[in-house]
């Protein structure tokens, strides 16, 4: 029986495509081999990759001025790609530190170029992310950096904020699960294992007019420019991720794209919240409500110990992966663009069932 997974990522997704995968796998189709047989440069592959083009530009609404490369490494990569092709000497980077992963965005950047940061989380009580008139930037800075969603602390920009310069979004746990304003953004990226499909591929979209203004001293698979020019098929792509991939996306268009997706998030994640906000400090989130995060939601019991336990009587239950991260401990559950509200309805059963035995 499978699980109820709500796993920060690699996690779940619709069972449905897995069974569709699995049908086709020793013979893609008719075509004699499976698809992780087949030449990438050959015409299935090629199809499946300008399908997945073709539906995420649908699903995310992307403007035609956008180019879209699948690639690997991760987001992490992205942490060392964006300063390499965008921070020209004399310019400068403001990145905005609202969690772990920024953090590390942050510390990746200063290894290439003359980067800041804007804006720090303190250690209060409560988490949060910044006003945009927090934000210490210069109007010449050559972009700010944001992770939209910080996937371990659970903190999240309702509104990403705009101080006139151009946005780089990290958007690794909630890529296409809202609609971005593209006319502020200069970089969008994300690791598919959270929202559109598995680990081993990674979608950069870049706004094609800041090509030009790229570093040009960089190797051929970290420059923007030849990736784009090579339509993101530069190397061997990871094909069977892509695969995958464009099955989700197709899967998310079929439902209504980002916009369904948020409505659909919100809603999942107002199930858990409301237990939280109503259980009378049996449960508490640690992010201020204006800024907590709709796909990852954080929340702490009385005790480390009572932690255990809850971890424990809902893996009974069939739900997996509901612990923190390693680094913070505490609960947390991810629901993504493939978990059902059902699915948290279950989750939001079993706490308050949980609270009202333990409490
Ligand atoms: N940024 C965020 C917000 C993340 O959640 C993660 C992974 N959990 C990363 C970056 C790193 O992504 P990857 O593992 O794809 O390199």
């Amino acid at each position: 029986m499978r699980a109820l997974n709500f796993t920060a990522g690699p996690c779940t997704l619709p069972v449905e495509i897995l069974e569709d995968v699995q049908s086709e796998f020793l013979d893609f189709h008719d075509s004699g081999a499976s698809i992780v047989e087949l030449s990438h440069r050959g015409t299935e592959i090629e199809g499946i990759v300008a399908e997945a083009n073709a539906s995420l530009r649908a699903a995310y609404d992307i403007p035609s001025d956008f180019d879209i490369l699948f690639l690997q490494g991760g987001a992490t990569l992205q942490f060392s790609m964006v300063p390499m092709n965008l921070l020209v000497p004399g310019r400068r980077a403001s990145y905005v530190i609202t969690g772990a992963w920024s953090e590390a965005a942050f510390n990746d950047a200063r290894v290439y170029g003359d980067a800041q940061a804007a804006w720090t989380a303190d250690d209060s009580a409560l988490k949060r992310v910044p006003l945009a008139s927090e934000l210490r930037v210069s109007p010449t800075d050559r972009y700010l950096h944001i992770a939209s969603n910080e996937t371990i602390g659970g903190v999240a920009f309702g509104e990403l904020p705009w101080v006139g310069v151009p946005l780089v979004v990290d958007a690794s746990s909630d890529f296409l699960a809202r609609p971005l304003p593209w006319d502020l953004v200069d970089v969008v990226y994300a690791g598919a294992q959270k929202n559109v499909g598995p680990a081993g591929v990674t979608i950069v979209i870049v706004r094609h007019s800041i090509l030009p203004e790229t570093r040009k001293d960089i190797g051929s698979y970290l420059s923007l420019e030849q990736q784009v020019s090579k339509g993101g098929m530069l190397n061997t792509p990871p094909v069977f991720s892509i695969y995958l991939m464009s099955k989700m996306l197709r899967w998310i268009q079929e439902h209504g794209g980002a916009v369904a997706m948020a409505v659909e998030a919100e809603a999942k994640s107002k199930l858990i919240y409301s237990v939280v906000d109503s259980s009378h400090g049996f449960y508490r989130c640690p992010v201020e409500i204006n800024s907590r995060s709709k796909v990852n939601v954080i929340v702490n019991l009385e005790s480390v110990q009572l932690e255990k336990e809850f971890l424990k009587a809902a893996e009974q239950e069939g739900m997996l992966g509901l612990a923190g991260h390693r680094s913070v401990g505490g609960v947390r559950a991810s629901m993504y663009n493939a978990m059902t509200l059902n699915g948290v309805r279950n989750l939001r059963d079993f706490m308050i069932e949980f609270s009202k035995v333990r409490s």
